[in-house]
């Protein structure tokens, strides 16, 4: 295969076009591993960046889409990594100021490189993805803070979407009790069969509560942000955290600091884009041991790449429900 196909986000007349393209070898970044991309995935941040590169995800054109990749080493120059090795590429700015998954082959760092756990195939990965490894990486928040499964439930936010739906999923395997709040009533069924006990209108936590509301969470997880995340905060128990990491609802958080000082309630940012490795490497062990993959698979659809571009409207508008798989080989 000496030309490929890539999904390319261009500058045409001051405006991002996106379109599927060949490429060769001599188009790809000069990186260290040449890597046979099997599968991607669309993240919301992917849908930013097909939707016309909104919000500038996408900062120097052209750029090659995905945020996340996993497939097969064909060439390395780094002697830690060897033809055949199976690998995930998440984040470390792959279709923001790198190359990324949306392409049949792709160059990248040695040292992004997660080796594929055994528990998973490259296309279960990617139904993973940034996604469901930021939902990891909330859960560890947690545990690391000392929230434990109890008699106290854990809130989730943007239920239906991908990071919500993986950590319903690792949150009820684990043996929390989960309470996934939801915008799509016709979601319930679904939620319900990944763990959750119980679903709540997102609409509550969509108006602007008082600062200190009644304690009913012991802990949750938020990719909403917004007024949806200070209602939360103020529904939170007397010790009890929220690991926040989206803003699905807007990047604002017009909260009280009363949650923090009568509470003790703890705010845990999480980032998966620059996350060290160490913890990248933690996250996909945990997922390995802990994530039921009957469920991950009844959460997962796969598309081909040349329909990717039509995907993005309906993420951006919350109309995707768990996560999409792209294989860039149909
Ligand atoms: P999805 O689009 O799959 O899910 C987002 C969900 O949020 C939707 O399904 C919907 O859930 C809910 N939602 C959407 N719009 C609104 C709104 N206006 N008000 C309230 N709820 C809304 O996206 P992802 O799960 O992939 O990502 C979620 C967020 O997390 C994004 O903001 C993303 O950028 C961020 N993120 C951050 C990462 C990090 O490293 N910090 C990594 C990955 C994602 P429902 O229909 O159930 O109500």
């Amino acid at each position: 295969m000496s030309q490929f196909n890539a999904v390319v986000i261009e500058d045409v007349d001051g405006k991002a076009k996106v379109g599927l393209k060949q490429l060769s070898l001599s188009d790809l970044p000069d990186n260290d591993v040449l890597v046979e991309v099997a599968y991607s995935t669309v993240n919301y941040k992917d849908g930013l960046a097909l939707a016309g590169n909104r919000n500038k995800i996408a900062r120097k054109l052209p750029m090659v889409g995905g945020i996340d990749l996993a497939g097969t080493v064909l060439e390395s120059k780094n002697p830690a990594w060897k033809a055949g090795d199976k690998v995930i590429v998440n984040g470390y700015g792959l279709s923001e100021a790198h190359w990324g998954g949306y392409a049949q082959k792709q160059r990248v760092k040695s040292e992004w490189l997660v080796r594929l756990p055994d528990a998973f195939s490259p296309k279960q990965a990617m139904a993973i993805g940034t996604a469901g490894y930021t939902a990891m990486l909330c859960v560890l928040a947690l545990e690391d803070y000392g929230i434990a499964p109890g008699q106290k439930e854990v809130l989730v936010t943007g239920a239906a979407g991908g990071v919500g739906s993986v950590a319903i999923t690792l949150l009820s395997g684990l043996g929390h009790k989960v309470v996934a709040s939801t915008g799509r009533p016709e979601t319930h069924d679904y939620l319900k069969g990944l763990g959750a006990t119980e679903c709540i209108d997102r609409a509550a936590l969509g108006e602007k509560g008082a600062p200190m509301q009644k304690e009913r969470w012991g802990a949750a997880v938020d990719s909403v942000g917004s007024t949806t995340l200070a209602n939360v905060l103020a529904q939170v128990s007397y010790g009890g955290a929220v690991a926040a990491c989206g803003l699905a609802g807007g990047m604002d958080l017009p909260a009280s600091v009363f949650p923090f000082i009568l509470r003790n309630v703890a705010l845990l940012g999480v980032d998966s884009v620059n996350a060290p490795m160490v913890r990248r490497e933690r996250a996909w062990a945990r997922l390995a041991k802990d994530l039921d993959k009957t469920r991950l698979d009844a959460m997962t659809e796969v598309v081909p790449m040349s329909k990717v571009i039509d995907l993005a409207p309906r993420i951006l508008a919350g109309q995707v429900r768990g996560r999409v798989v792209v294989d860039v080989n149909a």
